[in-house]
């Protein structure tokens, strides 16, 4: 063991402030699945953001130190020199809690604490991060001026030198107010989360999105939690926690629900699949020829290419199935080069492809969303991306609707339903084969960050995933009709 494993983390703290087995398990590196390509360059993506702030400061002196006792000399070093005045990742340490600031600025003899974060909105829980440096730095004896957040500026524009990519917010009197909220607890958080065993975990509505619930905590061999209950608030959860149900199962009957919440037991329960009326006139209401489209796109906090905002969501590639009369499949198909912005190029070449007749089945609402963004940067295209728009129609709003399946677990996407519904079709042999994965891989090329001979490879994979996506809509289309029939 070495000597930072017996120290408190921030994150293990902050994590310990929702739920303590939750702390304990960050803290002793419970195993889960590794870093996903997307999370890598969301992390890359932050680490570009910290250098931009770096570089506000020509005179900052970094602590790269990594070993714990000597990153704290070389701190105390610098806070002790006079001629230091602004020192990045100072390590500091207060009873078994350590922390590193982003930022520490000399003022009037005092420090000033600034956090940087790839946000753009001022939320509780990033002045809940700051809070927990200045618990730390005030312990650890330093007398802080105030405390600030550096966050991500909406007004940037990438390659323009008019607006700062970060700008800071001043936090100081709630930041103030959460450290010595955090004081109060630290002890008892330290002594729960360092000791040998994991305190035992309680069911609670924040179990419902912890990456420890299924293998590792409550959830564990629950087959069918209550969390499978579609849009399950937090006071339903906790009513049903009073009465002592955490299983679908165990519901009772008369339990006030939604129609969908209802319809989601009932089907856990019976294991059988129902579908709802209404469901042939739905699919009655589309008219042919279909067609099947998938958008995929790319958004960064600092965009891939000039004159866009943080977090611009650009649409890069698309796929589209269009199925005739007689039933013959056709496929278009559209993957932006990538070193240049061709969202013009993608929008000129999918209103060629969809034609002017056909209802255009998507899942979910995203493609509208994204075409509603093209209205914006192409005026001369506004009605004839209005036209696209009006013919668009949700198959998730309609599985949602009309189909409750035991497999489905309560959820509607197109990734859980497909292998239900159509079992020799899933996702699992592509090398891509989800969109946060397919948008991390457009970045690298878009970035130049692949090697020469796996772009080709990188694209055609790109072209797969998004394929498999229309043609799946397709399959599931027809198991819709057979459902509607067999059930008219
Ligand atoms: S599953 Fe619940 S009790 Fe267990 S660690 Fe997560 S939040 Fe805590």
């Amino acid at each position: 063991m070495t000597e930072t494993d017996i120290f408190v983390t921030k994150q293990n703290f902050l994590m310990a402030l929702k739920c303590r087995t939750m702390g304990w398990h960050t803290r002793h590196d419970t195993q889960l699945q590794d870093a996903t390509l997307a999370e890598i360059v969301r992390r890359e993506q932050g680490q570009a953001v910290h250098e931009n702030a770096r570089s506000q400061y020509s005179n900052g002196v970094l602590v790269d130190e990594t070993n714990a006792e000597k990153a704290l000399e070389l701190t105390a070093a610098l806070m002790g020199d006079p001629s230091c005045e602004v020192i990045f990742e100072a390590y500091v340490r207060h009873g078994r809690c350590v922390a590193r600031a982003d930022i520490l600025v000399r003022v009037n003899g005092k420090w000033v604490v600034e956090e940087v974060k790839s946000s753009k909105r001022l939320k509780l829980d990033l002045k809940e991060d700051a809070a927990y440096t200045v618990m730390v730095m005030k312990g650890f004896g330093i007398a802080i001026e105030s405390s600030k957040l550096r966050l991500v500026n909406d007004k940037y524009r990438v390659g323009t030198e008019d607006e700062p990519l970060l700008k800071p917010a001043d936090v100081t009197n709630e930041v103030f107010q959460i450290a010595h909220e955090f004081e109060q607890v630290r002890q008892a958080i330290e002594n729960d989360i360092l000791s040998a065993s994991c305190p035992a975990g309680e069911w609670k509505y924040a179990c419902y999105k912890c990456d420890y619930f299924a293998q590792h905590c409550v959830g564990r061999g629950v087959e069918s939690p209550i969390f499978q209950i579609p849009r399950l608030g937090e006071k339903k959860f906790d009513k049903l926690l009073d009465l002592g149900v955490t299983e679908i199962e165990a519901v009772p009957e008369e339990f006030e629900l939604s129609e969908r919440q209802h319809g989601v037991v009932e089907v856990v329960k019976s294991g059988q699949i129902q579908v709802r009326t209404g469901l042939k006139e739905a699919l009655e209401g589309w008219c042919g020829p279909m067609h099947y489209l998938d958008f995929e796109t790319v958004s960064t906090c600092i965009p891939v290419y000039s004159g866009l905002a943080p977090y611009t969501q650009i649409p890069t590639q698309y796929s589209l199935h269009v199925r005739d009369w007689n039933g013959n499949l056709d496929h278009f198909e559209y993957l932006a080069e990538g070193s240049r912005d061709c969202r013009r190029e993608f929008v000129e070449k999918l209103l060629a492809d969809v034609g002017s007749k056909g209802s255009i089945v998507v899942y979910s609402h995203f493609e509208k969303t994204t075409l509603t963004n093209t209205q914006k940067w192409f005026d001369d295209l506004e009605s004839d991306i209005e036209n696209v728009k009006d013919r668009l129609v949700d198959m998730e709003k309609l599985v949602s609707k009309f189909v409750y399946h035991p497999g489905f677990n309560g959820r509607t996407s197109i990734k859980v339903v497909l292998p239900v519904l159509v079992p020799e079709m899933d996702y699992s042999e592509l090398e891509i084969s989800n969109g946060d994965d397919a948008l991390a891989m457009f970045y690298r090329i878009a970035k130049g960050q692949l090697h020469p001979d796996s772009v080709e490879s990188t694209r055609l994979a790109l072209m797969e995933y998004c394929k498999l996506d229309t043609l799946a809509m397709v399959r599931i289309h027809d198991v819709l009709i057979e459902l509607a029939n067999e059930n008219a």
